[in-house]
């Protein structure tokens, strides 16, 4: 993150972050890009003395700038905007609440920042409205379906046919499969469905793949 905020005899000023290894920053810089800065700064030139006066100001927005330019990967470390009340004491909360006021009253606010800044303040005041999750797909809705139900059927099938499995005929195992005869992902009938030892499971895997 880095403001160039002034021009003075073709010598670019602005503010800058260093980093640390760690990718947490080590201190706020002001820089002065080519020309003759240390010149300036010798004989203490009242217009670079201002100029540096006047980009120490702007050290809070482009404190709240770059919060908001790191904030999901770094702050939320990615774990959604869930985690930002779960995992915050009240006085980091207090600060992302003071940065993120600062970034949407800042009219040089880019709209990046200031969408970080908008979905803070919807979090910490109770009106953040979670994405609509993706629309799971035929095959995703059958196989959680199925995995729902399995406990159930699986009573079902001991019921209807023992404790043993259809292929070998064995009830020595602890937890018996439940298995889909034709091989369809959609049919959950019980007529479609038996009970098999994890040995048979696999003999029958294999062969399939060959
Ligand atoms: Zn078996």
């Amino acid at each position: 993150m880095s403001v160039r905020d002034f021009t003075i005899d073709g010598v670019e000023m602005g503010l800058g972050f260093t980093y640390g290894p760690n990718g947490y920053r080590r201190a706020v810089l002001i820089y002065i890009d080519g020309g003759s800065g240390a010149d300036w700064m010798d004989k203490k030139n009242p217009e670079l003395l201002n100029a540096i006066n006047r980009i120490y100001e702007l050290r809070h927005i482009t404190e709240a700038w770059d919060c908001m330019e790191h904030f999901e990967t770094h702050t939320l470390h990615g774990a959604g905007w869930a985690s930002l009340q779960r995992d915050y004491n009240y006085k980091s909360l207090n600060e992302f609440n003071q940065k993120s006021m600062l970034v949407l009253n800042h009219q040089d606010s880019c709209d990046a920042h200031r969408k970080v800044a908008q979905t803070i303040q919807d979090v910490l005041y109770g009106n953040y409205q979670p994405p609509p999750k993706p629309e799971k797909s035929r095959e995703e809705k059958e196989r959680s379906e199925f995995l729902r139900k399995k406990p159930a059927l699986r009573l079902k099938l001991v019921i209807r046919d023992g404790y043993q499995c259809d292929a070998c005929g064995k009830d020595k195992e602890g937890s018996l499969c439940v298995v889909k005869k034709d091989g369809s992902s959609s049919s959950l009938q019980v007529a479609n469905l038996a009970l098999r030892c994890r040995s048979c499971m696999i003999k029958a895997r294999n062969k399939a793949k060959k």
